[in-house]
């Protein structure tokens, strides 16, 4: 028995119309003799709708009942669903998180998926049921209570679904047809890629690509899951979409497969600190423990014992650091002159498996930025990545320029 994966996001289901056109490409795949385990999303916009009826009715909200609303707008695509494939003359069958069971670890809102035990829907399967539809972004705790995965969950759902029953493939059908080397809103010449390795799309993701929520991309990768990303809009071909796969997959590729960008990005600086061992610790810890998600982090030379140190996080989760590191001041744990906050930034990033075997990439990067006359105020770098926190100000010519130096329009 072959099983294939689909998955439909929230506009891919945003009326019975669309349910409709979903479940014609469901029924396709089941007239080519495959299982099918359909993965939706609530209907386009709904999980923000539940969201705010959750704030507005308790404001410091309890995270079970969180995620026992917010949960429920996958039910109703589910049962929607299955019923439209029943009107077809396909057999199919809903089925909530818990009844799979979807077992999860029992942080409400962003649970993690534990296991998938497949015995009961490859029973049914036997028994002639053909296409199982699955509510995303929902599970059950080992006490009993309905969770949820965190926002974009419904990805996660798919790529553990496919590992769980040895899908041949998970195709994600979206509203975009595929995953392109930068945000064609912001630059023209960005191109579609046939295929991206496992590596790149994580760091596409996490830089904030929105395709796909970024563990479902570290799930595929581990359990070797191939993913499509396609358009639910338009007619598919068999090459349709992009292929998510890993390294060996990928006859030839550039150096570079995209530019990333975050405009959601702040830079803030502790100006003179002590220079001795155990104070980046004593900083790091303390903004841990406030919840604040650092990224980049930079500590610059050192004077007569005292160096200041730069960091990056979210902007909106600037207030905290800084209260965590006022804390930390009046408290003596920590001596430091002043913070400085830039909220004004953004990162830009060139992603690329082929930076392993070539030099040059950074050197290309900054000269495409300083021919532009900007800035660069930060840089990281990884294996197959680096990060530049400039003026946001420029987000789009920076971008632009460096689709451009790094010629990511034409195909290698
Ligand atoms: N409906 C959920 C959300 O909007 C999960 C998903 O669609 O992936 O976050
Ligand atoms: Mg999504």
């Amino acid at each position: 028995m072959s099983v294939l994966v689909m998955k439909f996001g929230g506009t891919s289901v945003a009326n019975l119309d669309r349910i409709r056109r979903a479940a014609k490409r469901v029924g396709v795949e089941v007239a080519k003799g495959h299982n099918v385990i359909v993965i939706v999303s609530a209907m386009a916009g709904r999980t923000n709708e539940l969201v705010g009826w959750v704030e507005e009715t308790s404001p410091l909200f309890d995270a079970r009942e969180y995620d026992a609303v917010v949960s429920s707008g996958e039910n109703i695509t589910a049962g929607l669903m299955a019923l439209t494939l029943q009107e077809m003359d396909v057999p199919a069958r809903s089925w909530q998180g818990w009844q799979v069971p979807v077992q999860t670890t029992s942080s409400h809102s962003a649970a993690r998926i534990e296991g998938i035990p497949n015995d009961n829907i490859m029973a049914k399967f036997d028994e002639g049921m053909q296409v199982a539809v699955v509510a995303g972004f929902q599970g059950v705790s080992p006490e009993g209570r309905i969770t949820t995965l965190g926002r974009g969950g419904s990805d996660t759902t798919a790529v553990a679904f496919a590992a769980a029953f040895e899908a041949e493939r998970c195709d994600i059908y979206t509203d975009v047809d595929g995953v392109y080397t930068t945000d064609p809103r912001i630059c023209e010449k960005a191109r579609k890629l046939d295929r991206i390795a496992f590596e790149e799309m994580l760091e596409l993701a996490s830089l904030g690509a929105k395709v796909l929520q970024t563990r479902s991309v570290e799930l595929a990768m581990r359990y070797g899951v191939r993913l499509r990303v396609l358009s639910s809009f338009e007619e598919q071909s068999d090459n349709a979409g992009t292929l998510v796969c890993a390294e060996e997959d990928i006859m030839e590729s550039n150096v570079v497969a995209g530019v990333a960008h975050s405009r959601d990005e702040a830079k803030l600086t502790l100006i003179s600190v002590a220079d001795r061992p155990g104070i980046a610790a004593l900083i790091f810890s303390a903004l841990s423990e406030a919840g604040v998600n650092v990224d980049m982090i930079v500590q610059n030379i050192s004077e007569e014992g005292r160096t200041d140190m730069t960091f990056s996080c979210p902007t909106n989760q600037v207030a905290r650091a800084e209260q965590a590191l006022d804390k930390a001041r009046a408290d003596e744990i920590l001596n430091y002159r002043d913070v400085i906050a830039d909220t004004g930034v953004a990162k830009i990033s060139v992603v690329g498996i082929g930076m392993r075997s070539h030099t040059g990439v950074a050197a290309k990067m900054f000269k495409a930025l300083s021919d532009e006359g900007i800035n660069i105020k930060v840089i990281t770098t990884s294996e197959i990545k680096i990060s530049v926190l400039i003026d946001r100000k420029y987000t789009e010519l920076a971008v632009q320029a460096l689709h451009d130096a790094f010629e990511l329009e034409k195909q290698s």
